[in-house]
């Protein structure tokens, strides 16, 4: 069975989550699933091979779980970047527009130096939105974007497209 089935079969749609209208692809079973987990860890690390990481960025929650054993795997720093008022020390903001308003994401302004190579990490992609935050934010402190990998991208919201402006390396294990 290829990744990507294996992904599609254990991920869980939940119709009407956080809102009426939404189908929410729920992760969590994943993390039932300890050889799974491993798996999905290293599928990640071998679609990055051959770009140059210095940092795992992963955002929060979900980019969280797989971001930082990616980054374990790949003998890295991780480093969170998370919403509004949750990290302790001084950071940026950068802010995205949402369906209705805006949110905010932060990252400690030591945590990535002038040019080091950032990978994002997060569990979905949906519009790009979160992750072109995100991106800004790298820029921000002068690093450089070197690439993306979700667990699911979702295709029909267009999101690729908007990361390229950012970098074209950008991997998912499923769509
Ligand atoms: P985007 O900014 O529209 O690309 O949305 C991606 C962000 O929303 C990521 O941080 C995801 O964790 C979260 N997200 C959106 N839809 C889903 C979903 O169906 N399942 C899990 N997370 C989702």
């Amino acid at each position: 069975m290829t990744m990507e089935t294996k992904i599609k079969q254990i991920v869980r749609d939940v119709n009407d989550f956080p809102k009426p209208g939404i189908v929410f692809k729920d992760i969590t079973p994943i993390l039932k699933d300890a050889v799974l987990c491993g798996e999905i860890t290293t599928a990640l690390a071998m679609q990055l091979s051959a770009v140059k990481i210095d940092v795992v960025a992963g955002i929060e929650s979900r980019g969280f779980l797989f971001g930082m054993a990616l980054a374990n795997l790949l003998n890295v720093p991780f480093v969170p970047i998370r919403k509004a008022g949750k990290l302790p020390h001084k950071t940026i903001q950068q802010s995205y527009d949402l369906e209705y308003g805006s949110a905010t994401l932060e990252v400690h302004e030591d945590a990535i130096l002038p040019g080091q190579h950032v990978l994002i990490h997060d569990d979905l992609l949906a519009t790009g939105g979160t992750v072109v935050a995100a991106s800004k934010l790298i820029q921000k402190l002068d690093a450089v974007v070197a690439g993306y990998s979700f667990i699911i991208a979702l295709g029909f919201l267009n999101g690729k497209d908007r990361l390229k402006a950012f970098s074209e390396n950008n991997f998912a294990l499923a769509s």
